[in-house]
């Protein structure tokens, strides 16, 4: 399986972090190795500031190619939560250096993954999620303020990527991302449902 993530989805956080709102999604990947599943995170020594970045996701049930708008709903049936964790420092001097920031954010453990539920479950294009640090609201969003929707995220990204069963798509942080330090704890809430729960170390 593949994990392809949606940077700058947000306008709030695209401009807490200084960025250019796009055109089009911007897009990257993580490899396996970068799954973390009911397990710890542990701060990777490269890092002085790896940060949080809670988001919705998206599992992939049936495989395509070139997908239309239209179609994309067909091709998930999962929604869930997770955290793509980003190593900020090395990330901002890669990209001052107009590099590649490939190993900022998909290191190992770096794409924490939470529980899926039956998308029937929700109201997809009203849906609240956020994030709690130590017990405190850190990150809160819904897809109302989704600048790509999950059908023309899987639209466009088809276009580049064969999709597979399996595969799973970051869509995206709102406002509100930070460090992470020892012995925080983070979770992540779908409306009113626990759906990840991580420790730092
Ligand atoms: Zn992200």
């Amino acid at each position: 399986m593949k994990i392809i993530c949606i940077g700058r989805n947000y306008i709030a956080h695209i401009n807490e972090l200084g960025n250019a709102r796009e055109s089009h999604p911007v897009v990257f990947i993580k490899p396996d190795t970068a799954v973390l599943k009911g397990s710890d995170f542990y701060i990777p020594e490269f890092s002085n500031a790896v940060d949080y970045e809670v988001e919705l996701l998206l599992k992939i049930s049936k495989g395509g190619k070139y997908i239309q708008k239209e179609n994309a709903h067909k091709h998930y049936e999962q929604i869930g939560i997770g955290i793509d964790f980003t190593a900020r420092d090395l990330q901002n001097s890669l990209k001052e250096r107009g590099l590649p920031w490939e190993i900022a954010k998909s290191f190992d453990g770096a794409a924490a993954i939470g529980n899926f539920f039956p998308k029937e479950e929700f109201d997809l294009t009203h849906l609240n999620f956020s994030l709690k640090k130590n017990a405190v609201l850190v990150q809160q969003g819904n897809t109302q303020q989704m600048i790509f929707s999950f059908d023309e995220i899987i639209s466009y990204i088809s276009q580049y990527f064969t999709l597979r069963i399996g595969d799973i798509i970051f869509t995206g942080t709102p406002v509100g991302v930070g460090k992470v330090a020892e012995n925080d704890s983070l979770q992540a809430y779908i409306e009113d449902i626990k759906a990840l729960d991580i420790r730092i170390f």
